[in-house]
């Protein structure tokens, strides 16, 4: 007779395509590093199977699942509340499952604030965000409900920019505003963190956001969301502008801290989840 539980608790991601997403390995090196016998389960769901996944996840009394590309919107009509901040990004990717109700967070914002705050505090900032998708959004909303003073949105397509403005406007007390980006963008001089939130540089060491590499001088922190390769060009270029860097591995993780956190009630190791990563990506020490 024995009084162990071979009943792990569960947890896992939805998207697709999934296979390239090393999410699951740094959560597990965080769930067994803090002695969880937890798994995480990385999903291949493709959009039409999104709500039987789901009802599988509450059938399974999953304790809660990452929903990335493409279901952070499409996930909204399956649940039964939301975050404040969620609720103004209007994009959810961490749900946590109590009692068969359903709660949508988004941490990517969250996580990179969380990166950010070992550099800085956002309060009072000037910050400017190159790119209007997903990433930049809920970093924006972050940004401004930690107290930015002003963050400025340059976007290739101008209609998107102007639809984070509007959302920071009507929903926090941040000045904002768009810039032009049509050639190389010049850096306004007096920006404390410039963030490169478009999907530029991921998977590919050499490409870079058009930006006047002088001017990157302007801006005090540089910040990349990619996380692969962590050393983006506009990181190695920022450093020989004499600025602070922050890559996009910190906002990974913070990310999947905070959504254990929110899910399992439980802090990861920060440390275990960095090297499996780095790792992963080959990253020297
Ligand atoms: P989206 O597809 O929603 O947005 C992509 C953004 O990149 C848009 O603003 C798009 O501009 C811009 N962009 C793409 N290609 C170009 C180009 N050639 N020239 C100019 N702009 C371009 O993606 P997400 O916001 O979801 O993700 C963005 C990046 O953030 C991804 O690389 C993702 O890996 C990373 N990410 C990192 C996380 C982390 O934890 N480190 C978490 C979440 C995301 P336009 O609107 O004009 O198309």
């Amino acid at each position: 007779m024995t009084d162990r539980s071979f009943r792990s608790i569960l947890t896992g991601s939805f998207s697709t395509p999934c296979a390239k997403n090393p999410t699951v390995a740094m959560m597990e090196a965080g769930y067994a590093k803090a002695g969880l016998d937890a798994r995480y389960i990385n999903c291949d769901v493709k959009p039409e199977n999104l709500a039987a996944a789901i009802a599988g996840a509450k059938a399974m009394e999953w304790a809660g699942f990452n929903c990335s590309i493409p279901h952070k919107i499409a996930v909204l009509d399956h649940l039964d509340s939301l975050a404040e901040s969620a609720r103004i990004i209007g994009a959810v990717n961490c749900v946590q499952i109590r009692h068969g109700k359903l709660t949508g967070n988004n941490t990517d914002g969250k996580g990179f604030l969380a990166s950010l705050r070992k550099l800085t505090d956002p309060k009072d900032k000037t910050i400017l965000i190159l790119g209007a998708g997903g990433a930049a959004r809920a970093i924006a909303v972050e940004l401004a409900l930690a107290g930015a003073k002003s963050i400025t949105v340059a976007n290739r397509s101008a209609d998107k920019a102007d639809s984070i403005v509007r959302l920071l406007k009507e929903n926090t007390g941040c000045e904002a505003k768009t810039l032009d980006w049509s050639g190389n963008l010049a850096v306004p001089e007096g920006v404390d963190v410039l963030i490169n939130a478009t999907s530029i540089g991921l998977g590919d060491a050499e490409a870079m956001p058009s930006v006047e590499i002088e001017t990157l001088a302007h801006a005090r922190i540089v910040a990349d969301v990619i996380p692969n390769p962590p050393m983006t060009k506009l990181l190695r270029s920022a450093k020989e502008q004499g600025c602070q860097t922050l890559d996009g591995l910190g906002m990974l993780v913070n990310q999947g801290i905070i959504g254990a956190e929110l899910v399992l009630g439980v802090k990861l190791s920060a440390e275990i989840m960095e090297k499996t990563l780095a790792v992963i990506f080959g990253v020297q020490d």
